[in-house]
């Protein structure tokens, strides 16, 4: 496995793995790696991937500056070795002043889907995403990349930029891995002691309890009830439209329920497609 902390020698190898007719998947993440993380590198391996780049980043410019950058859990060593474990053939390891010159002046920007859920809450964030990851499609120039549903919103911002921005790079995203419990696993479960732990298995149960054929409105006062009630600060509940991210009225198969609360100190997110 070779790691790489230059964006440059990383473009060198992945072109010159390109001109030999290899089949490059690229994972983004931002380390303290999980088993979501790593079925994102079986998915890749699935999908018939020669080389399967994997980059581990905590990306400054996707956080507020109330947000959690500076603890945010890194564990390099760790990572490197479930890396060569899950037997990714890359790893790119950059440094903050490697991806940002300190007068980077160009970000993208994707205007419609970032707009709600997360986005609204942390103003900036999708700005953050969609600039180092359009730097990582530059740099890898993957022929698919690989994002997890944990992130749904994400994961379709990134389609939108792809598409409006002739990536011509394809976006396989890959389905949440859960404790046993069912809460999703996250780098931000760290965060969590045994009693938060217990309590936050409330959003997969919320996200699991919406049907078909509900009235919207309804179906989120339960679920914010729900998630409140088990003593978690409720940021957002939607029920949204899979591509557009709108509101629906009411809930037809297909349709994606969005939580994000709060636990604690901690931040946590999850969705369930009905
Ligand atoms: P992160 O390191 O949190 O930025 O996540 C990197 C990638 O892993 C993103 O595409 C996430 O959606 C994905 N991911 C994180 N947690 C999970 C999970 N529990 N199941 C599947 N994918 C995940």
């Amino acid at each position: 496995m070779k790691i790489f902390t230059s964006a440059a020698k990383l473009q060198k190898w992945c072109r010159e793995k390109k001109r030999n007719g290899r089949r490059i998947a690229l994972v983004p993440t931002m380390g303290c790696l999980h088993e979501g993380h790593l079925s994102l590198i079986e998915t890749a391996r699935r999908k018939k991937a020669d080389e399967i780049v994997v980059s581990i980043f905590v990306n400054p410019v996707q956080f507020g500056p109330n947000e959690d950058y500076a603890k945010y859990p890194r564990e390099e060593k760790a990572d490197l070795a479930k890396c060569r474990k899950a037997r990714a053939t890359a790893v790119f390891l950059p440094s903050p002043a490697e991806m940002y010159a300190s007068d980077h002046s160009v970000y993208v920007n994707e205007e419609t889907l970032s707009k709600g859920l997360c986005g609204a809450r942390r103003p900036g964030h999708f700005r953050g995403v969609c600039t180092v990851v359009a730097k990582l499609f530059n740099i890898v120039g993957p022929d698919f990349a690989v994002f997890g549903q944990k992130d749904y919103q994400q994961a379709q911002v990134i389609k939108r930029m792809v598409r409006d921005l002739d990536f011509g790079i394809d976006i396989v995203v890959a389905p949440i891995v859960r404790e046993k419990s069912g809460l999703a696993k996250s780098s931000r479960n760290t965060y969590l002691d045994e009693g938060e732990k217990e309590r936050a298995v409330v959003l997969s149960r919320a996200v699991a309890g919406v049907k078909a054929g509900e009235k919207a409105a309804a179906a989120k006062r339960r679920l914010r009830k729900m998630i409140d009630d088990a003593g978690l600060e409720t940021d957002y509940v939607e029920i949204v439209s899979p591509d557009t991210l709108e509101d629906v009225k009411s809930v037809r198969k297909g349709d994606v329920v969005l939580v994000a609360a709060k636990c604690g100190k901690t931040r946590l997110i999850d969705n369930g497609k009905i």
